[in-house]
């Protein structure tokens, strides 16, 4: 297939691969921000080819995955009013809230959809006039064009029936919180392509500079992460730490502007939680003033529910780099896509489904070994350094999950 048949060659891959190994010469933790990218490193075992001295640390990067328990909770609640048709990407039925999923909601009635647009989600709203058309409006600065776009399109349209739960997320805040946890022990960062392609590189230098790590745009077939590893690999053998655009097949510095517009009128930043992290500062979208109205938080007046994270589950840990999903107790034993704990084992692109899919249930019995010796150790604390707020203390919570049903949140 053109364009990413020549992005899976073998033996440009061979070739790339061993220009890491002739470059590195200490350890070196790279994290990338992104539950696409993370499959590809796992899928096609990119990090057991690259040299011992690099670590890929996987982050925050599945929308699923960071979505918080109450945001669920919110969604479980609306769903099941009756009169309510509630639509989402298909990933999100399977995710656990607090004791169940939408798919149960489903199953006890509740008119659950499976849409693989928000203007789907319109049309609906449309067709039936006399019920209230509900979108889950999670994710990245990938999917927040489109749902902007969206609730633009219902204002001007005046479909009043129609509302979004409104969960959006920002990536460059959630890489200033993981740099200023003292646990941190990243060192450069592989930026996801997509989120760039929207937001251009502008948000990144200041990072890039105030934490003095590289940044390089990375995008998601196995050439493009090995480039992109090899040119940060690079970097921080020199003790370089600039932004470096190793996508610019997608992603141009300026970004999507017609997107950024559309963002910048429907949304407004927000302090958002993070799924197993907490809240960080200035994280996420929510409707502006203008588009309140859409808001289904305020329409169905669920703003008051608050939840705890399940004890068992580790997400929080491996959202933030600090456990790899194998090194988790509960991780393909009482934890399985089949039957998760965490958004992590549900999502497509959460890092321990990946981890399950991609044969690395061996990897449990190693886990309990001493860490590797070759880890780079973690970043002295500094005045940029302050954890990001906590997230409220756990309790138990699991269920069955049916197998992947429809649309996927990018
Ligand atoms: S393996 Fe399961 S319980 Fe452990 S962190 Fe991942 S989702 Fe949570």
């Amino acid at each position: 297939m053109k364009y990413i048949d020549e992005f899976q060659d073998p033996g440009l891959a061979a070739r790339l691969v061993d220009e890491i190994h002739a470059t590195v010469t200490r350890p070196w933790a790279l994290m990338e921000v992104c539950g696409g990218q993370t499959h590809t490193i796992i899928r096609h075992g990119i990090d057991q080819l690259l040299p011992e001295e690099v670590e890929l640390i996987h982050g925050p990067g599945c929308p699923v995955c960071v979505t918080p328990l109450e945001v669920i909770d919110k969604a479980l609640e609306i769903a099941s009013r009756p009169g309510v048709i509630f639509c989402s990407f298909g990933d999100m039925l399977r995710v656990p809230g607090t004791g169940r999923d939408l798919f149960q909601v489903r199953g006890e009635g509740g008119d659950v959809r499976v849409v693989y647009s928000p203007l789907d989600a319109l049309r609906i709203a449309e067709q039936n006039q006399d019920r209230e058309v509900v979108f889950f409006g999670i994710g990245f600065e990938t999917t927040a064009p489109p749902n902007a776009m969206t609730v633009y399109q219902a204002r001007r349209q005046r479909i009043r029936n129609f509302s979004m739960l409104v969960s959006h997320v920002r990536v460059p805040p959630a890489i200033e919180a993981i740099m200023r946890s003292p646990d941190c022990r990243v060192q450069a960062f592989l930026a996801a392509g997509h989120v760039c392609s929207v937001m251009g590189t502008g948000e990144y230098p200041e990072l890039a500079e105030r934490f003095r790590v590289p940044i390089v745009v990375t995008g998601f077939e196995p050439l493009d992460i090995l480039e992109g590893v090899r040119r940060t690999v690079l970097q921080l053998e020199r003790g370089d730490h600039t932004v470096d655009n190793a996508y610019p097949r997608a992603v141009r510095p300026e970004g999507n502007p017609a997107a950024r517009a559309m963002l910048d009128d429907v949304f407004e930043v927000t302090d958002r939680a993070w799924r197993g992290i907490g809240v960080i500062p200035g994280s996420g979208w929510r409707l502006s003033e203008r588009y309140r109205d859409y808001d289904a938080e305020h329409r169905f007046q669920v703003d008051g529910i608050t939840t705890r994270e399940p004890a068992a589950c580790r997400s929080g840990e491996v959202l933030q780099g600090l456990l790899k999903p194998h090194e988790c107790e509960a991780f393909g034993t009482t934890c399985t896509p089949r039957s998760p704990l965490g958004a992590t084992m549900v999502s497509s692109e959460g890092a321990c489904a990946a981890y399950y899919l991609y044969r690395r249930l061996d990897l449990t019995a190693q886990a309990q070994a001493p860490a590797s010796q070759n880890r780079a150790p973690a970043r002295p604390p500094s005045a940029e350094t302050a954890p990001p707020t906590p997230s409220p203390s756990p309790s138990p919570s699991s269920c069955p999950s049916p197998s992947m049903e429809g649309s996927s949140v990018v």
